[in-house]
């Protein structure tokens, strides 16, 4: 009975290493449908052979998670790591690197499923777990310290972010130096959180340091990465109302973004739009009107016609645009250019409620900026109601100190006090 048979029947080690082999390169080339189903094949044979907790079940088990997190299945892939994680702990131990691994994909899980509540919870946890057991240092950490900086951000908690943030900048510098690609993606998703915060100076001095180091990492002017910090930095410059010096930076990102990406391409729109705000800070009105109208334009047409979150900022920058363009053109056909400017910030604060609820700074701004309006058009009895509404919002959600929440109260204290 020494014979050797020269087929492998199913359910034998040879088989399934094998098909595992073949899992791994169909993961490789994007087929994570098919990986799924060979790794399950696996883990089914290998059961049989085995035992649950045998440590290649855990490895299948942990590919599965994988290739159902590459093909969005979130519920599935929670679903199985909820099953997983208690057998790992009783073999391994709480806080053992490869528990703290599953429960940082778990976390990433939840976040995906908009589970915020509980993907910040664990993530809390998670991190004290690393911190003490790999180091405040270690790569794994880390990854756990980027998401919840991330999770915070897409909440709209920027100052708890922010702390994330230069811990995490701080520890990849110390390991790779200022000039890595980490490095250079950390400081600019600081730089837009500080320039959310207001805190604008400290912005132009990341931005400017990252850019500094793109330039040495990457020869192409036209880098996207070089566009999106350049991008920032002119957007720094205009809020420190250094408009000069924001003007070529802006002009030649969206030079570059039309060149490179063509004119119907998001990045290209919000160059577009970007620049017409610097040029409405310049008093350039009518330049500033036409980019917008022409970006709106373009942006309705790539959404089959409908509004979304960016056409709405460009509505409400355009009716800004005409609010104070307004004061420029003769008295006969100004009433035109603000009740134009009016129907504009109308249908961008009900789109903004319609998206993002009440409670929401982007909403509590078109507020503002509609009772400015108003207040322009001497209809004050109603643009006061609106400022009231707009402070109250403003102070809450981004604080006293913000430039928006001050300029918002000066601009309804001139409404209070003409009468
Ligand atoms: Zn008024």
């Amino acid at each position: 009975m020494s014979e050797i048979k020269s087929e492998v029947e199913p359910g034998k080690p040879q088989l399934i290493h094998a098909r595992s082999l073949q899992a791994w390169f169909c993961s490789w080339r994007g087929q994570h449908a098919e990986s799924e189903r060979l790794w399950r094949l696996c883990l089914a044979d290998n059961i049989r052979i085995h035992y649950e907790a045998h440590v290649d079940t855990l490895i299948y088990q942990s590919n599965i998670t994988t290739a159902l997190i590459a093909q969005a299945k979130y519920a599935d892939a929670e679903e199985l790591l909820d099953r997983t994680i208690p057998v790992r702990i009783s073999l391994r131990g709480k806080d053992h690197p490869d528990i703290i691994q599953s429960r940082q994909i778990l976390a990433v899980v939840y976040h995906k499923q908009g589970k915020y509540r509980k993907a910040e919870e664990l993530n809390r946890e998670i991190l004290k777990t690393a911190d003490r057991i790999q180091g405040s240092e270690h790569p794994d950490t880390l990854i756990i310290v980027n998401n919840l900086s991330t999770l915070l951000r897409e909440l709209g908690r920027f100052s708890e972010a922010e702390a994330m943030q230069w811990r995490l900048l701080a520890s990849r510098e110390r390991q790779h130096g200022s000039e890595h690609d980490q490095v250079v993606i950390s400081r600019i998703n600081l730089a837009t959180t500080l320039e959310k915060l207001g805190k604008y100076s400290v912005a132009e001095e990341q931005n400017r340091l990252a850019l500094s180091a793109q330039k040495k990492l990457w020869a192409d002017d036209n880098h996207p990465t070089t566009l999106n910090i350049e991008n920032s930095l002119g957007l720094v410059l205009l809020r420190q109302e250094k408009y000069d010096e924001a003007e070529p930076v802006l002009r030649k990102v969206l030079k570059s973004r039309r060149e490179v990406l063509g004119m119907e391409h998001l990045q290209t729109l919000i160059s577009q739009n970007n620049l017409a705000g610097l040029l409405m800070k310049q008093k350039k009105f009518w330049e500033s009107a036409s980019l917008l109208r022409e970006t709106i334009h373009t942006a309705r047409k790539s959404n089959n016609g409908k509004e979304n979150a960016f056409i709405l900022r460009m509505m409400n920058s355009l009716s800004e645009v005409m609010r104070q363009g307004a004061t420029e053109v003769p008295e006969t056909e100004r009433q035109i250019v603000f009740q134009e400017a009016l129907a504009l910030q109308r249908t961008a604060l009900a789109g903004r409620i319609r998206i993002f609820g009440e409670d929401n700074p982007d909403v509590f701004t078109s507020q503002y900026n509609l009772a400015h309006l108003l207040h322009d058009m001497g209809q004050c009895i109603d643009g006061r109601k609106l400022y009231e509404k707009a402070v109250e919002g403003l102070v809450r959600r981004l604080g006293k100190k913000h430039p928006v929440t001050i300029e918002c109260e000066e601009n309804f204290a001139v409404c209070e006090n003409h009468g």
